[in-house]
């Protein structure tokens, strides 16, 4: 054990075990070794992090917005002046390539700390004149103690994406990783204690969904919940803090399709749609994994679709010119793999790809899986239904642009959709008739952290992102004056 890193908790300022002493291994995907461990916390840990949240909110609901957002901004400096160090840790407990963490993960989370920094300064209530009658204004208070839970996917990102705007609008905050990639939030652990965030004001909490996860979502005192995660996790957290009347915010699962119609620029095109498709091992709630493509271009775009796929350097997530890293655990990639299967049953034809891929040297026991291609699937079947969450795509033609639309829309999903073609009129026209709650045209995963972020069907309730963040994180509280 002496050579494991233990992960602590982190609760009212100081990193602990789990009252029980109980660990869970933590694993590294690319190596199938166990390299750390972190608390098994349960109820009774959950209760202490919600205890000195509370104790924590009266002064911190009245400390100043410039000095929250001093604070915040320093959380931001600590990650910008870690952030080769934190890239690897990503690397290491998530198996995405390091460059990917070193460009985006990191960066983003430092980003969101920084935006909601200033965001908060930014921030004005409403009022609204009656004339001569009387006026309201809108008073927008922190809720209290609230509960923030995130997957393994994009570890620090999605992590720092919920408790930036909690901590700027003035709550307090339970926190959860995902137990399969705990290390980047416990780092963050640290530097909130190296820049003096008062002790209390956050608590990270590391443990099972079901556990620790769930005493986060059945406590009595945790007012509101924002979730991302699975849509059945999300189904179940939704029953359990509805009777509770929680504020919730779940941010959920994705079926993502990618529209490709013949006048697009083929080339800007290829590589973004081959982005979308394989980055992070296809582990992004916001990848493409339908594409669908006008049939006037079918042949030739599917034909260069596959030999990049077919290219992507599979590899060791720590080397540099490493494009596709190991999937995030034994359970996930075994659960990609039997979709493969499954899409070979549902008569689809492999393109290229379709099986594990076993690396020598010391990555020879990770869960890497070679960047899969499928066509020849019918639209209802569950390949083409079911999240499958890795580097798996289907190709399918299209003859028209309502058939595209009919295509798009056609699951119970409605996270992201990408458009793709050079006709202004026809792209405006395409995302008017999508039924999801990110649209993007010509581009995939550019991102504005003022524009709202979130799904419709079963992929969520309520958005985040800028002032929707904002407003989920407080309670609107009209005063009315009658002159
Ligand atoms: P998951 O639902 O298994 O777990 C997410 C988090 O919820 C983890 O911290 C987990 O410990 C916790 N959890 C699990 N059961 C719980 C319970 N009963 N009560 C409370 N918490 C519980 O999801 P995952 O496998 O970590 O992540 C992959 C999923 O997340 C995919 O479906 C993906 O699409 C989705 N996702 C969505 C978005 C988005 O913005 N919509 C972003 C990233 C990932």
């Amino acid at each position: 054990m002496s050579d494991y890193i233990d992960i602590l908790n982190y609760i009212d300022g100081e990193l602990q075990p789990a009252q029980s002493q109980q660990w869970l291994d933590n694993i590294e995907p690319a190596t199938g070794h166990v390299y750390s461990r972190l608390p098994d916390s349960d109820a009774s840990d959950i209760d202490a992090a919600y205890r000195a949240a509370k104790a924590a909110f009266p002064l911190w609901k009245n400390t100043s917005i410039d000095e929250r957002a001093r604070l915040l901004n320093a959380i931001a400096d600590r990650i910008d002046a870690w952030q080769d160090a934190l890239a690897e840790a990503e690397s290491i407990d998530n198996g995405k390539p390091v460059s990917l963490a070193c460009s985006v993960d990191i960066p983003r989370a430092s980003h969101n700390f920084r935006f909601f920094a200033h965001a908060i300064t930014q921030w004005a209530s409403e009022s609204h004149s009656m004339g001569a009658t009387g006026f309201n204004y809108t008073l927008r208070d922190p809720i209290g103690v609230v509960g923030c839970i995130s997957p393994w996917n994009l570890p620090l990102y999605l992590f720092s994406w919920k408790i930036a705007p909690a901590l700027a609008a003035g709550n307090c905050v339970v926190a959860k990783p995902s137990e399969v990639t705990p290390m980047t939030a416990f780092l963050l652990a640290n530097i909130c204690r190296e820049v003096g965030l008062p002790r209390g004001v956050l608590n990270i909490v590391h443990g099972l969904g079901a556990k620790a996860g769930n005493a986060i979502v059945s406590h009595p005192g945790i007012k509101a919940i924002s979730f991302t995660g699975g849509t059945k996790t999300g189904e179940h957290i939704a029953r359990t803090a509805a009777p509770m009347f929680k504020k919730l915010s779940l941010e959920l699962g994705g079926k993502n399709p990618t529209v490709v119609f013949a006048d697009c620029d083929v080339d800007k095109t290829l590589n973004e749609v081959l982005r979308a498709s394989f980055a992070n091992q296809g582990q992004i709630c916001l990848c493409g994994s339908r594409i669908y493509i006008e049939r006037p271009i079918y042949e030739k775009f599917k034909a260069a679709l596959v030999e990049q796929a077919s290219q992507l350097i599979v590899g060791d997530p720590q080397e540099k010119a490493t494009q596709q890293g190991a999937l995030v655990s034994k359970a996930h990639m075994d659960k990609v793999l039997s979709y493969i299967a499954l899409a070979k049953q549902e008569g689809g034809k492999l393109l290229t790809g379709g099986e594990a891929l076993q690396l020598d040297g010391r990555c020879k026991d990770g869960y890497f899986i070679k960047p899969t291609v499928f066509e020849n699937l019918d639209i209802g079947c569950r390949t083409n239904q079911e999240e499958i969450f890795g580097p798996v795509i289907t190709l399918t033609p299209f003859d028209d642009e309502q058939q595209a639309i009919a295509y798009a829309n056609g699951t119970g999903y409605g996270l992201a959709a990408s458009v793709w073609t050079e006709n202004l009129s026809r792209a405006h026209r395409v995302a008017a008739e999508l039924e999801f709650g990110i649209v993007w045209i010509n581009c995939w995963l550019l991102r504005d952290l003022r524009t709202p972020f979130g799904g419709v069907k079963q992929s969520g309730v309520g958005r985040e992102g800028g002032v929707e963040a904002l407003r989920f994180f407080t309670e609107a509280k009209n005063v009315c004056v009658r002159l």
